[in-house]
């Protein structure tokens, strides 16, 4: 058996892929990581990833369980499965239920599965990998970390939707998602602007292909704004996020179209895309505005737009804002999407460090307001593997 077992599989499991990491102890970086893609398709494939060395392995037409047998014979060759103690698996919605991490047993997997009504395209994915995985590596503990249980915090007020009680008794309400990133940057904020961590006030921007904005209030969650489903709030890369309720009932009856079409109208084809009608991509957008393209900088412009004022929503739900947070992709590499941003918050006292600004991309963290800025604004580079490892950490070597 395993020398320590002190390694913590981390799965993310979607429809046709399979993201995984594997965390040696407490150490931040993935020792293997990779994905599995096109499952059940002719291509599908597993790309493992070890230090700088990427290998790719053919799948043949294999689904779910052959690329997590695949995966278990390439650690086993490496000698890292005895090694794990505990796997973490991503779970996208936890509805009302799941207010924090849980060991997964059947029970629990029927009921995460019933939650699939609230996230159809998300949770029947994540309990197909959470079978897949309790089969393959039956010998240690499963643990449930749920994208929706950090934001559980959000008093009624903020999370509840201005319809009849029918309708909000049947779980209709805002849940939020990014929950681990929020979580873990909220945590990593505190650290490295030296708050008091019963007496702090952040907004944090977490900007990816997926984007939301929540208010942390002492490490708890009291807005966020994504809704019911991840489709609410920012212009993400394909999801319009917000857009009035009485827009889609136009569209609807004009074109005829059914809800499975709207669906992917709002999901697939808008946003960034839909705007700039070029790419959902923000870095292809950036580089395109710098050359005039008119749907590329509408784009960018509002995309910007909606975030300034959904971070000044969010401060309102503060007694205090200590700062403002990048994170996500975009948050993280963007120095333009940060700069035209901070340039809207004036309201909030922010004052960008141009140069500090300039310098923050591909995993660097700092502070990029200037030094008599009344409200602080930071870069942070998430990892919610890392934060996902981290809770399935303390199963290790319990007994069901
Ligand atoms: P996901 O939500 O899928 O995890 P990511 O967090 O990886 O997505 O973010 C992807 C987004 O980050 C893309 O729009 C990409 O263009 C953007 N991005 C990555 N690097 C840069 C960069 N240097 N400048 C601008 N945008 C970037």
């Amino acid at each position: 058996m395993a020398k320590d077992q002190s390694h913590v599989l981390i799965i993310n499991c979607g429809s046709s892929s399979l993201k995984f990491s594997l965390f040696a102890g407490e150490g931040r970086t993935a020792v293997v990581s990779g994905l599995a893609e096109n499952l059940g398709q002719p291509e599908s494939r597993l790309i493992l990833k070890e230090n700088d060395a990427k290998v790719t392995i053919a799948l043949d037409g294999g689904s779910h369980d052959a690329a997590l047998r695949r995966l278990m014979d390439s650690l086993k060759e490496r000698d890292l499965l005895d090694a794990i103690g505990a796997v973490g698996h991503r779970i996208v919605h936890g509805g009302e239920r799941f207010t924090k991490a849980i060991r997964l047993d059947t029970e629990v997997l029927d009921e995460i599965e019933i939650l699939s009504y609230l996230a159809p395209l998300h949770n029947p994915a994540n309990v197909l990998g959470v079978r897949v995985a309790m089969e393959a590596l039956g010998w240690v503990p499963h643990v449930a970390v749920f994208d929706t249980s950090f934001h559980m915090t959000i008093p009624q007020a903020a999370h509840a939707y201005a319809i009849p009680q029918a309708y909000r008794d049947a779980g209709v309400r805002r849940y939020g998602f990014h929950g681990t990133s929020h979580g873990f940057v909220a945590k990593e904020a505190v650290e490295l602007l030296g708050l008091d961590p019963s007496d702090h006030g952040l907004v944090i921007a977490h900007l990816g292909n997926g984007s939301s904005a929540t208010a942390v209030l002492n490490g708890e969650s009291v807005d966020t704004s994504m809704g019911l489903t991840p489709l609410e709030g920012l212009v993400m890369g394909t999801r319009s996020g917000d857009i009035d309720p009485g827009a889609i009932f136009h569209i609807a009856r004009q074109d005829k179209l059914s809800i499975d079409e709207l669906d992917t109208l709002l999901n697939r084809r808008s946003g960034l895309l839909g705007l700039s009608g070029l790419s959902n991509d923000c870095r292809t957008l950036e580089s395109a505005a710098t050359e005039g393209h008119e749907g590329a900088i509408l784009a960018l412009d509002a995309m910007v737009h909606r975030l300034a004022r959904y971070i000044g929503g969010l401060a309102t739900s503060l007694p205090r804002l200590d700062a403002v947070v990048f994170t996500g992709g975009i948050g993280e590499n963007s120095a333009f999407v940060r700069r035209k941003t901070i340039a809207r918050l004036k309201v909030l006292g922010i004052a960008l460090d141009d140069e500090a600004n300039g310098q923050m991309f591909g995993g660097r963290c700092g502070v990029i307001s200037a030094s008599g800025s009344r409200t602080a604004a930071a870069v942070i580079a998430t990892n919610e593997e890392w934060a996902i490892a981290n809770e399935a950490r303390p199963y290790i070597g319990k007994a069901s």
